[in-house]
């Protein structure tokens, strides 16, 4: 199945809820999401029958990896019970979750037990104050750190280490991550900071190119490329020369891969969207409950990939000059 790209459908991200124990401010901007801001309500999130049943439909389709996301995963009750069911749908090369990491430390070992494949974590940076600003005063470092230390005390191996980078917020501390990841097995990966959703207020002065990045790195720590995103990987990937092991980079902004994507996302209330800087999700939920059987959700979902024309990081630029800019769907529903 192409889309008019001619690109495959191969990963699905699933977010399992919008609600987040962080309010980091280049995704919940605490301003926006306080005590009275409106999430979904329970009963509005596919329940775990739903969303083994439409995983099952998207494997019959193509997909071979699975991601959890959120807002986060995590604070989503029996996430296990649900990890469980995805585990033993055949057809599935990957089964992933995406978190910030507070509440791993408690998960590690039933996330282990019932299968979870992959890990990956998001932080920031190593300094404590910087650290409880990007989570937007909620986070503390040390859960986190605790929280990687227990995922990889179960046998989580090569856990990739998510960092997004912010101009004069956290670019100082790059090399304090590197040094304390490099050698561990984990890889670490520096995202550019990107204009997801509506609220974050970003500027193209915050975003820090990967290439300038790497020019850093690699004077202390001389680098190799040894990888692209041809084969619809996200991120550029280097190795350390002595052999501490592999690092990458993810340049949504300054180097797009569009070329190559072939991800769809399903939000926590059962919307199917074809970007991650999308502004119409298609309603899987509605047909759903309404009754409707494999093969007609089939074709929604075929339909909607076949005509997929997605490519908003090629054209960014050309749209944000736009005097009216249709709303996007946000990060914390669809979960990056
Ligand atoms: N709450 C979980 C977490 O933070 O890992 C999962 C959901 S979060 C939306 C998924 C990823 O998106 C995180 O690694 C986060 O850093 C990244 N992210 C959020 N907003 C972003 C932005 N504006 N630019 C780049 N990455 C962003
Ligand atoms: Fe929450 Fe993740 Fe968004 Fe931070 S990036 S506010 S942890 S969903
Ligand atoms: Fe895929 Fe959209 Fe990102 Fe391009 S901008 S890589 S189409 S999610």
């Amino acid at each position: 199945m192409r889309d008019q790209f001619n690109r495959p459908l191969h990963d699905l991200r699933i977010s399992v809820l919008d609600r987040c124990n962080f309010r980091c401010p280049y995704c919940m901007p605490a301003e926006q999401f306080h005590h009275t801001y409106e999430f979904f309500k329970t009963n509005e999130w596919l329940s775990f029958e739903e969303i083994e049943r439409l995983a099952r439909i998207f494997v019959s389709l193509g997909v071979k990896k699975l991601r959890l996301t959120g807002g986060e995963p995590l604070l989503r009750p029996d996430i296990d019970q649900i990890i469980q069911r995805l585990s033993t749908l055949e057809g599935i090369d990957d089964l992933a979750l995406t978190t910030n990491g507070a509440l791993l430390a408690l998960w590690a070992p039933k996330l282990k037990a019932v299968g979870l494949q992959r890990l990956t974590v998001s932080l920031d940076t190593l300094d404590r104050e910087i650290f409880s600003h990007m989570s937007g005063g909620r986070g503390h470092l040390e859960e986190v750190l605790e929280g990687i230390q227990a995922a990889q005390a179960v046998g989580f191996k090569s856990i990739k280490i998510n960092t997004v980078l912010q101009r004069g917020v956290n670019d100082h501390t790059i090399l304090d991550l590197v040094q304390h990841f490099r050698g561990s097995g984990h890889t670490l990966r520096f995202i550019e900071y990107m204009d997801v959703g509506n609220q974050n207020g970003w500027d193209y002065q915050y975003v820090i190119p990967s290439q300038e990045i790497v020019g850093m790195i690699n004077k202390r720590f001389p680098l190799e490329r040894i990888g692209g995103t041809e084969g619809g990987e996200t991120s550029e990937r280097y190795r350390y020369k002595d052999g501490a092991g592999e690092i990458g980079f993810i340049s949504s902004v300054t180097h797009a891969f569009c070329g190559t994507c072939n991800r769809l996302r399903l939000s926590a209330d059962g919307k199917m969207y074809t970007c991650l800087f999308a502004t119409h999700g298609i309603d899987l939920r509605a047909p759903l409950r309404a009754g409707a059987g494999d093969a007609s959700l089939k074709d929604l979902i075929r339909t909607t990939w076949t005509q997929r024309q997605d490519h908003y990081s090629e054209l960014r630029l050309q749209i944000r000059q736009q005097k009216y800019q249709e709303p996007k769907v946000e990060m914390y529903r669809i979960g990056g």
